[in-house]
């Protein structure tokens, strides 16, 4: 494994200000965030589960069996098929075994069942409207969970290892993100997706095999690993979408991705809506229409730009992107009859690695360090536990 120098790495932290990561065997992540849910059902698909409602161990029950449990009266309602055990305010599920899974299903409203590993608490948010489901898992088994809900399956062993990386970094530098909340990270992509346990052999694989690697900057603090789905053939800088500067994301010429799913896109639009929302939204001064329709034309033929330029309009193309819900800010205007046409590049907001292109990269032998020092400039990759060691000096 490859690492830092290390004389190296001991200067650099007796004279930095330094972030110290945790590396914990376990992570609480809130699943079925996004939903509202009346009510749920729950049920081992590996192993024994102990059931704990606030705090005492329940007997008498099928340990296999199916668990229903719905709001009622500020409190959580408990039942199994034959009984109902009754109300409480908290319930924990904690497998026997060190391998448990269990299945989740939303009852109310109808969702598909979903599989997880671990362990299961569930309480009510602070307003007691809705369920707060946490799955307590395996730091590993939740990457791998997160690694095939953000790049899918059938992908090869080379790019999973990639994109383990990048989740590990990410869940890493953001795990105190909901701590008021009573979890760490939610299962949204607010911060990483996290739909299901891991499926596929070769993402768990992958997640293995790059076990407690983490992406650092030079001064050692674990980076924004920030990747979208497609470049259109350039990244950009961060400073130029999110007004941030990094030592590391910053624009580099992709001609991997080019070819790929969401390399090229259009849109078209009527005229009148574009000509509105200049002299509505942007105070264009109302024109004559012949003029106006003259002097609409937008190309970013040769590299990126950050602005929209149209006579004093000097418009953030990332503000265009999400008024027009279009895929990138990577696009060309031109006018056609009644209607204005973007022709665009690529799909999401273009910082740091290209997903398309890594993942091209990775079948044409490229390893996972070459593509991320492709994507990412100035950076290391690290194991945490020799991380921590030396931030404990
Ligand atoms: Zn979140
Ligand atoms: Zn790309």
């Amino acid at each position: 494994m490859k690492k830092i120098y290390l004389p190296l790495l001991l200067t650099v932290v007796l004279f930095s200000s330094f972030i110290r990561p945790e590396n914990p065997a376990n992570v609480s992540i809130r699943i079925l965030t996004t939903k509202v849910i009346s009510t749920f059902a729950f049920s081992p698909t590996s192993g024994d589960y102990l059931v704990y409602a606030d705090e005492q161990l329940i007997k008498d029950y099928d340990p296999t069996g199916i668990f229903q449990m719905n709001i009622e009266k500020d409190s959580i309602l408990l039942k199994t098929f034959e009984r109902t055990i009754g109300r409480f305010a908290s319930i924990k599920f904690y497998s026997k075994e060190k391998q448990g899974e269990f299945k989740i299903k939303s009852v109310v409203p109808q969702s598909r069942v979903r599989t997880y590993d671990g362990n299961m608490e569930v309480g009510l948010t602070a307003d007691k409207s809705q369920f707060l489901i946490v799955n307590k898992v395996p730091l590993e088994n939740y990457i791998a969970g997160v690694v095939q809900s953000e790049a899918g399956k059938n992908i090869s062993l080379e790019y999973y290892k990639l994109q383990a990386i990048l989740c590990r970094t990410f869940l890493l530098s953001h795990i105190n993100r909901h701590e008021a909340e009573g979890f760490q990270l939610c299962d949204d992509v607010h911060c990483q997706a996290y739909l299901n346990k891991a499926t596929e052999a070769n993402i768990v694989k992958g997640v293995f095999e790059t076990k407690g690697l983490v992406i650092v900057d030079n001064d050692l603090n674990l980076i924004t690993s920030a990747f979208h789905s497609n470049c259109g053939g350039v990244t950009c800088n961060s400073q130029d979408v999110w007004s941030i500067s990094t030592s590391y994301l910053k624009s580099v010429k992709d001609t991997f991705c080019i070819h790929s799913f969401n390399a090229v896109w259009q849109r078209t639009i009527p005229l009148e809506d574009w000509k509105a929302y200049l002299q509505l939204k942007h105070k264009l001064p109302v024109d004559d229409s012949a003029k106006f329709l003259g002097t609409t034309s937008f190309t970013q033929a040769n590299g990126r730009s950050t602005y929209f330029t149209d006579r004093n309009l000097k418009i953030p193309l990332k503000t265009i992107r999400a008024d027009f819900k279009l895929r990138s800010t990577y696009f060309s205007i031109e006018q056609i009859g009644d209607s204005i046409r973007f022709n665009g590049r690529g799909y999401g907001h273009g910082v740091g690695l290209c997903q398309e292109g890594a993942m091209r990269q990775a079948v044409l032998g490229y390893s996972f360090r070459s593509i991320l020092n492709y994507y990412y400039k100035d950076v290391h990759l690290v194991d945490l536990s020799a991380l921590n060691y030396f931030t404990q000096e």
